[in-house]
């Protein structure tokens, strides 16, 4: 394990007699230091998180491992064709934390529309004047239109949020049109993703990062969406240009951004955070206790099955 997890992942696998090393440093380990890590023995299980680049190399080292498990949904972290080659199963945590980034998501959306965390600047700052009739005015949701890309488990989850529950219309764009959702839900499927983008008062991201999804909002795109459109990010950084993003809220391009994942994680964009129109967090969408703790017993699973010869539950696919 690169590092670790909720305990409860790691005691289940103990209790069915897997010896379990943890790497003794709390933090990510460098390519060398996780070279040197799997070295030491020869694993038959890695249980990795999204900050470990999982290549050619990594796979080299561990001629044994038969399951990659991945503390994460996400897994593009992970070279998949080359653990494919070698017949080594990957695994990733899906669904248990769809409702919980999709709640971040919605806390997202309406801080940065209520100008909530620059209202509590303020507070703290000590300088409100009392109460004002033009202070830090908002953004109704209600009856304003959410534009989701990608409608999967966490896309479809922050549209029924949204539409059900604050009375927003709900438009998205997929590469796979799902009719169920769309009769379950009302949600509208826009042909492309440009018409989400000039259509919508609220974009939300929820496509994995591939090739195909890399810079998918840059300059161009961010153009086509309303001056007065916000946009939120929660799933993985580079599905943004980020220093095309800093450009467009400098200029107004849109009204503003929440960002809970980063092109370079941890490292900013040059000048994304001097922005009072942006709202950052620190990639913690996922991260309850009850989601996390799920996340590491559903990593038990899958090692567990691999190492009893049976199938396991999460194929990442
Ligand atoms: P999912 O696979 O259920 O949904 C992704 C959807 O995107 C699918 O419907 C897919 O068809 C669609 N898609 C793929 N390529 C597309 C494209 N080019 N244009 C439009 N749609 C496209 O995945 P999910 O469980 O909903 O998770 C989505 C992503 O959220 C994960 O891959 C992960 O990177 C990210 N995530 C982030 C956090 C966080 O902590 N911020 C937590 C969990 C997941």
């Amino acid at each position: 394990m690169t590092r670790a997890i909720p305990e409860a992942g790691i005691e289940a696998m103990r209790k069915v007699g897997l010896d379990v090393d943890v790497s003794p440093h709390d933090r990510v380990l460098t390519k060398k230091e996780l070279l040197r890590e799997l070295k030491k023995k020869p694993y038959d299980a890695l249980v990795s998180l999204l900050t470990d680049t999982i290549d050619a190399d990594i796979l080299d080292a561990i001629p044994n491992v038969k399951i990659i498990a991945n503390y994460a949904v996400g897994f593009n972290n992970i070279a998949i064709d080359e653990a494919k080659k070698r017949k080594i199963v990957v695994t990733n945590t899906p669904d248990v934390l769809s409702h919980t980034v999709a709640e971040h998501t919605m806390a997202l959306i309406f801080s940065i529309a209520h100008r909530i965390v620059e209202g509590d600047r303020l507070m703290r700052s000590g300088t409100f004047p009392g109460w004002e009739p033009m202070m830090l005015l908002g953004t109704d949701l209600h009856q304003k239109t959410i534009g989701v890309l990608g409608l999967g488990r966490i896309g479809s989850r922050v549209l029924y949020q949204a539409m059900r529950g604050f009375d927003m219309k709900g438009i998205y764009y997929d590469i796979k049109r799902n009719e169920e959702i769309e009769k379950e839900l009302g949600v509208i499927f826009k042909a492309t993703p440009e018409e989400v983008l000039r259509e919508a008062d609220v974009v939300s991201l929820h496509v994995p990062l591939l090739p195909s999804t890399k810079h998918l909002i840059n300059s161009e795109r961010l153009s086509m969406m309303k001056p007065s459109a916000y946009l939120v990010n929660t799933s993985r950084g580079p599905v943004i240009d980020e220093k095309a993003l800093v450009r467009a809220l400098k200029d107004g391009v849109i009204k503003g951004a929440a960002l809970d994942v980063f092109e370079e994680e941890p490292k900013l964009a040059p000048g994304l955070a001097r922005l009072s129109n942006v709202i950052l967090t620190p990639h913690i969408a996922s991260a309850t206790e009850e989601t996390r703790n799920r996340m590491a017993e559903m990593v038990a699973e899958n090692v567990i099955a691999i190492s009893q010869g049976k199938m396991a539950p999460n194929i990442a696919q």
